[in-house]
């Protein structure tokens, strides 16, 4: 399987998601930053933390213009560890969810 930006090796990579015993297998580019979900174990992933019990109801916001967004609150930033201008990867896996993998 190549890249489909620039065509260069994609490396098979297993993702540990917080919560699920299934790992998501992802392929990421050995050259640029595209990344995606293999779509089968992503599925079991996303179905296996519909059960999660971290599950906040958030409001889309508009961030600036015709740019919208969320924001994560305490209980998110501080079960992750996040901190400003990390880098994130997000991936759609179908058309109702979204995840986010935070250092992979
Ligand atoms: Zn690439």
């Amino acid at each position: 399987m190549n890249c489909p930006k620039c065509n260069s090796n994609m490396n098979e990579v297993e993702v540990n998601v917080q919560g699920a015993k299934n790992k998501a297998l992802s392929y990421q580019c050995s050259k640029c930053d595209y990344f995606e979900f293999e779509p089968k174990s992503s599925k079991k992933v996303v179905e296996e933390l519909r059960e999660t019990p971290l599950k906040i109801k958030q409001k889309i916001v508009t961030l600036s213009q015709d740019r919208l967004g969320m924001y994560f609150n305490n209980n998110i930033v501080r079960s992750l560890d996040l901190k400003r201008g990390e880098e994130i990867y997000v991936s759609v896996p179908d058309k109702k969810h979204i995840v986010i993998e935070v250092r992979s």
